[in-house]
Parts: C-alpha cells; structure tokens; sequence
C-alpha cells in the first residue's frame, strides 16, 4: 500500500454514527423523511443564540476585511483570548490572562493538540472512563500513545475509582474525563472530580510522574434542574480544559474552541509552547478569525437549553412509561438506555426495522446501552414513541 494503512482504515470506514446518518438519508429518501426518527447525530438543532448572528453582521459592515477574515497570530487572536480569560475569572474565581488561552478548530482539535503536546514515548497511555467520545482513541493513537479505558459505572455513570487506580501506572500521561457526559449525560458530582483529584495526586507522588486531567468540556452550559458543573482546574492544578463553542452556541460547523492551560498546572510555561508547537505540527494555527472576533460578544451565551429539556423530559418520560430502563441526563443531550437484549449492536439492527436509529453503546465503551440523541425536533419525538412501543413489545 503506497499510503498509511491506519489512516486508509480512518478515512475508508465511517464512523458507525455517520454510517447511521448515512443510511437514514437514504431511507428518508425512500419511506420520506417524516417516517425516520432519526436520532444518530449530536448535531445542536436549536438555534445560536441570537448575538451570534447580529455580531456577525455589525463585525462585516464595521471591520475591514483584513481585520475580520486574515490571519491572527498563532495561538488566537488577543483580544479574544483576554475576553475569554475575563469570563472564566468572573464566573470562577481564578485569575487567568489571555496567555494562558490557545485558541483551536473545537474540542477535536483541542483534545489532539494536548495528546500531542504531552506524548514523550510510545509507552505513554492516556485513560478515559467508559463511556466515553469514541474519537478519543484515534487522537491519541494518533499523537503516537496509548489509549486505555477505565470500565463504565453503570449504576450511577461516575468513575469507577477503584478500576482507575489499577489502571494508572508509571507511564500515564493523562486522564481523559468528558461531563456533561456524551453518552451517558451524566455530570460529575464535585465529589467524584475531588476523589478523582486525590488519587492522581497520590499517584504522581508514588511514580514522582505528572499526570494531567485533560477535561473535555463541550457541554459545560448544557445541564438541566440546576446541575453544578466543578470547575476541575479548581480540584487539580495540573489540569488541561479542552473546550469548544460546537454545543454552547451550536456552531459545530463553525470549528472554534480553546487549550486552557493554567499557571497552576506543572511546567506551565513548557506545556504551553508545546501546545503551541502541536497546534503548529499538526497545521491547526490560527483558528477561524471572523469567529474568533464574535466571541467577545458572546461570553456567558447558549442556545436555549430550555428547549433540550423539554426533549430530555419528553424522550425520558415517554421511553420510561413504555418500559426502558433509561438513565435521566443533567447535561449534554443525549439519553443512554438499557438495550432489550445483552448485543446492544443487535438491538440496534432491530430498531432500523422501525426506522429508529439509534446508536449502539459498543462503540463507547459500554455494551448493553444504546445512546439516543435528543437534539432533535420535539415533533419528531412524540412521532417516534409508537415505534418504541413496538420495538418494545417485539421482545415481550
Ligand atoms: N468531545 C465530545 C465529548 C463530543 O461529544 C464532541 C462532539 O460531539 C467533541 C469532543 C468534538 O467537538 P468539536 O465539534 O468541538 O470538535
């Protein structure tokens, strides 16, 4: 093969949520797209909020065009990074300044470049808790380390403390976490974030290694009935937050997103040149501009969150009445349920019988689960609980 078979094999099989979405467009084309309940993709369907749009207007008509759509410096552009670090200063207490901010292409591109920037060896691992964003392992095999996972906690969609201490050795670099959690919408209570703490820090003393929570945190503002979300650089100094507007604002197609790395956190200075210096390596400098420029004006804003609650409600409600043993989300937007038969993939097959597509938990770590995402229309909810019903009852 004249190319990389790893990467022939990324690019040549489709993620099994985009083969989904994939196969829905073309049932949509045959049955109409009234008869699909889609629910494969976690693509936000509220809308941005509204001075989202309006900036983008007042910026075009009062910036030249240089200014709005050249190049900023590498690491983003310094206003909007001070804007940033303003925010998390209000909102949290801390005292960042904008060089503590590289700003990237959304949490992919942030999660990439920090795998990159702390890989030393082939030996390194990075371990995430199941369930847990699928793409991880492709960026950390990619930054050339390893990838181990941490078995999921059915009962309450925390971390299995215990398995994570056997699991953490001489060789990890970082602890991937993700709350509000895609797929389980589980938020992690202050109380796991602070036991989580207390064993890394035991542990870097015990190997006299570093190891950094990496938090992955694109549905930090989607959370419902109150939910408080721990700032985890607040726990544990040596923290990297992974963030990005995709969610929060609901511009997934716009890429844009920040590295946090605090001066709490271990040669900070040297993590964040090699931030910077994998943002380089892996040509992801210079973030969107004319987005980079918007931002200021939208610190603190969401799409309405409201509306994801009321398709929680909704969706939670409706399946449990019917009989599903599901888990009820505080954050992200998507319903994590107990598949009807052990191959949660076969369950999954079934229910295209009915047009529900539905992802299997197989591929997050978490067999016998399927994730079920509800940024969708609530219309198409209400439409799609018959067809539950009848998947439910085809085991009974
Ligand atoms: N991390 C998690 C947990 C996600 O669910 C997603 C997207 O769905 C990402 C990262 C990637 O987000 P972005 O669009 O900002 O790259």
């Amino acid at each position: 093969m004249i190319v990389s078979e790893k990467m022939y094999g990324l690019g040549s099989q489709r993620s099994a949520i985009r083969e989904l979405f994939e196969y829905g467009k073309m049932r949509a084309a045959k049955v109409g797209a009234e008869n699909v309940y889609d629910f494969s993709l976690g693509n936000p369907t509220v809308p941005a909020p509204p001075v989202v749009n309006e900036t983008i207007r007042r910026l075009t008509e009062e910036l030249d065009s240089v200014t709005l759509h050249g190049y900023t410096s590498a690491q983003g552009d310094d206003g909007t990074r001070q804007a940033i670090a303003d925010y998390l200063n209000r909102t949290h207490g801390t005292n960042y300044a904008k060089e503590n901010f590289y700003m990237t292409m959304g949490a992919a591109a942030s999660l990439s470049i920090c795998f990159k920037a702390l890989t030393t060896s082939p030996e390194d691992e990075f371990v995430t808790i199941a369930p847990y964003f699928p793409e991880y392992q492709v960026f950390v095999e990619a930054a050339g380390a390893k990838f181990v996972v941490v078995p999921p906690d059915t009962e309450n969609f925390q971390i299995d403390m215990e398995a994570l201490a056997g699991l953490v050795n001489a060789h990890t670099k970082g602890v991937i976490i993700n709350s509000p959690n895609n797929p389980s919408g589980a938020v992690y209570s202050r109380e796991t974030i602070q036991s989580l703490a207390d064993l890394l820090r035991k542990k870097e003393q015990e190997f006299g290694t570093k190891i950094f929570i990496i938090a992955d945190e694109p549905y930090r503002e989607i959370v419902y009935d109150g939910a408080e979300v721990p700032f985890v650089p607040k726990f544990y100094d040596d923290t990297l937050v992974c963030y990005s507007y995709s969610k929060s604002l609901s511009l997934p197609g716009e890429r844009i997103g920040y590295v946090l790395v605090p001066d709490e956190a271990a040669e900070h200075e040297a993590v964040f040149a090699a931030v910077a210096g994998a943002g380089r390596a892996l040509g992801y400098v210079c973030a969107p501009s004319m987005f980079q420029k918007i931002l200021p004006y939208c610190m603190g804003q969401t799409g309405d969150v409201a509306e994801y609650k009321k398709n929680r409600d909704l969706l939670y409600g409706g399946l449990t009445d019917i009989g599903y043993h599901c888990f009820l989300p505080q954050g992200a937007f998507y319903l994590f349920v107990q598949s009807l038969e052990p191959d949660a993939d076969a369950f999954c097959e079934r229910a295209k019988g009915e047009d529900l597509l539905i992802v299997s938990g197989t591929g997050f770590g978490c067999p016998g689960y399927v994730r079920i995402s509800y940024c969708v229309d609530t219309d198409m909810i209400s439409r799609s609980l018959p067809a539950f019903h009848r998947l439910w009852s085809s085991y009974q």
